[in-house]
């Protein structure tokens, strides 16, 4: 039986490293070549003896995922598809800052597929296959940020947030795991306050998370002013509904000067009037809540349709005026289907192509290998 390095924490690490009989630091050694150098085999730990090294190679692994594709759209986002070790894809999405300071984001996924299967969500259409485990969720990162130095070394991975294909909190485990390893400061050393986890709504699952030693943000996938249209676009507002909902956000302890963001996805003629703004100011009343509108991203799997740029101004301005910091969350890499809920796996079940940077739109990219 062999341990995966990659989804251990420092002190699991350390206390793995003990029950060999090697010294603690050994641990720390090469935890730090992992999860801070982001080495992918053990013969590049070479602070170790080539004896040491075998010895850790006969009694542990590194778990992870293997980078099978990764296209630039116009804007400089890109999607990058993952292969786990059972042969499925998940994808992942980098999103430059759009304020050129080389700030960059990452969107990780925490499951294959999703089983909360709201009506909007390409993710939702695939059903879930499985949880990813702790290793798939942090090797997002660490492939990320190796191909961003690589192909746009100018830039640094900076934010991380948990709105990729799947339901983080469906996954709870494997996601304070994966937390507590990627903020280690002797690891990749991410502020929790740079890392956003994003959900439809678990409220035992949101009280749990309330009480745990790393807290990140939260952004909650609100959608609908009302329980009659949040019914009938996520199901999962039948077992715990709005008002369930916001009594848990309202106990979460947020850090100071913290705000939870609320995603609000604008279905033309379903949720967007200025009548449902305004329904939603009033539910949002008296909460640090910021409000984060997606205008809905097209996908063949369902019937909705985008509003209008005046329906969308105009759900924005009311919330706005009626005291709420609002921000249109403009599609980012949607030629590649990169966007919000268009994460679906369009190459599952192909062939494995080896690595390949598509783009969509000038200049062209630096090759990655
Ligand atoms: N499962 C989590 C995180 C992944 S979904 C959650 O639901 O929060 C990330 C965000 O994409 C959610 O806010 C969801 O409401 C939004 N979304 C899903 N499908 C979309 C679509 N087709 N267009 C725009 N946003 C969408
Ligand atoms: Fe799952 Fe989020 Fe898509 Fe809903 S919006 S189906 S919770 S991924």
């Amino acid at each position: 039986m062999t341990a995966d390095l990659r989804a251990m924490t420092l002190d699991q690490a350390e206390a793995f490293a003990l029950a060999q009989g090697w010294p603690r630091f050994r641990g720390e050694q090469v935890w730090r070549w992992v999860h801070d150098r982001g080495v992918r085999t053990f013969a590049e730990m070479t602070n170790l003896s080539a004896a040491n090294r075998d010895a850790v190679a006969a009694v542990a692994t590194l778990g992870g995922l293997t980078l099978a594709e990764a296209q630039v759209g116009k804007d400089g986002t890109r999607k990058l598809r993952f292969v786990t070790h059972d042969g499925s894809s998940i994808e992942s999405v980098l999103i430059p800052d759009a304020d050129r300071d080389g700030k960059t984001t990452i969107c990780i996924s925490s499951q294959v597929g999703c089983a909360v299967d709201c009506q909007f969500c390409a993710t939702g259409k695939l059903g879930l296959k499985r949880n990813l485990d702790t290793s798939e969720i942090v090797d997002q990162v660490y492939l990320s940020k190796r191909l961003l130095a690589e192909a746009a070394p100018e830039r640094r991975l900076t934010n991380i947030v948990y709105m990729g294909m799947g339901e983080p909190l469906h996954n709870y485990d494997n996601l304070v795991q994966s937390l507590r390893i990627l903020t280690h400061d002797k690891g990749a050393g991410f502020s929790p306050r740079r890392i956003t986890v994003s959900t439809a709504g678990l409220v035992p699952k949101l009280e749990r998370l309330g009480g745990e030693d790393v807290r990140p943000n939260l952004a909650v996938s609100l959608n609908a002013p009302n329980d009659a249209i949040r019914d009938l676009i996520m199901p999962i507002n039948r077992k715990w509904n709005i008002a369930a909902l916001l009594a848990a956000l309202r106990a979460y302890p947020l850090a100071e000067r913290r705000w939870i963001t609320f995603e609000y996805v604008l279905l033309a003629g379903v949720n967007d009037s200025v009548g449902h703004a305004g329904e939603l100011a009033r539910l949002l009343r008296g909460m640090k809540a910021k409000v984060n509108i997606i205008p809905w991203n097209p996908h063949p799997e369902a019937p909705y349709e985008r509003p209008t740029a005046a329906a969308i101004d105009a759900f924005q301005n009311e919330c706005k005026r009626l005291g709420f910091p609002t921000y249109l969350r403009t599609p980012r890499g949607d030629d590649i289907d990169a966007a919000c809920g268009q994460l679906a796996n369009r190459s599952n079940g192909e062939a494995i192509v080896p690595l390949r940077i598509r783009r969509t739109g000038p200049p062209p990219p630096p090759p990655v290998d």
